[in-house]
């Protein structure tokens, strides 16, 4: 018999620690229902993640990163329609990479993250690009205000709890300088920011206004810039960031760490 599926892609979604599985099936079948399946080898171990009936022909895993880093995972979609069961060809996150260059950047991925162990343990808080809109802000303000004026619910993204749940992971501080500049940029006129230099894993990838915080000092950091390692300029294996660490009455000290 015919197999329904005409393509099956993975998509990482690296910001957002998921990625977005997208399927396409012969006309007539997207009435059937799909179930998404996560091997970590692509044979064994099938996990059974949901399902969806629709027209969709999409779904997100949302633990593409479980522990600070990705591993490669496996998908497969499995078309229940008329009583009749058809599988998709299996695919792994890293589908459009060569296996090889795979294997290579994950070694030198596991290399970065057993010397980035030795370092200072961090928590990870990502920007919210999505979610329930903030209920004090009307209007979504998209604007990276740092500062006093900053909304303490979603601190400017328009989204309700501002970050996603924080990833632990690691950093090892380079160089750490003070920063030239006469205005501060919390406005206050007490701050006294230093700028810090500082590696981490490629995984989850960081942007520009996203937080790292060490909890132990609790010492906040927000990411101003990136710099990747990139193995074939196609796979990030390590990321250089220049951070601000925040003064201490800045309003993201106020951000609960659970
Ligand atoms: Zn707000």
């Amino acid at each position: 018999m015919e197999n329904p599926f005409v393509d099956l892609t993975v998509v990482p979604m690296y910001g957002k620690f998921a990625s977005r599985l997208v399927w396409k099936v012969q006309a007539g079948y997207e009435k059937g229902k799909f179930i998404i399946f996560r091997s970590p080898d692509g044979l064994n171990n099938w996990q059974d993640l949901g399902s969806i009936s629709g027209i969709m022909g999409s779904f997100v895993d949302e633990n593409l990163i479980p522990r600070g880093r990705m591993d490669e995972a496996f998908y497969k979609v499995v078309l229940q329609y008329n009583g009749k069961r058809f599988d998709s060809d299996v695919v792994s996150t890293f589908g459009k990479i060569k296996r090889s260059e795979f294997g290579v950047a994950r070694v030198i991925m596991e290399h970065e993250w057993v010397s980035l162990k030795l370092f200072t343990p961090v928590k990870f808080f990502k920007l919210r690009t999505d979610g329930a809109p903030c209920p004090r802000c009307t209007e979504p303000d998209t604007d990276m205000k740092v500062g006093l004026s900053l909304c303490p619910v979603c601190y400017g993204t328009g989204y309700d709890g501002a970050y996603y749940p924080a990833v632990d992971t690691f950093m090892h501080i380079g160089v750490i300088s003070p920063k030239v500049q006469e205005d501060s940029r919390e406005g206050t006129g007490s701050a006294d920011p230093v700028t810090i230099q500082a590696r981490t894993a490629a995984y989850p990838m960081m942007e520009k206004g996203d937080m790292i915080v060490n909890p132990m000092a609790d010492r906040r950091y927000l990411v101003e810039t990136i710099n990747y390692g990139w193995l074939n300029g196609k796979i990030p294996v390590y990321a250089e960031s220049q951070m601000t660490l925040l003064a201490r009455n800045n309003i993201r000290y106020t951000y609960p760490l659970k």
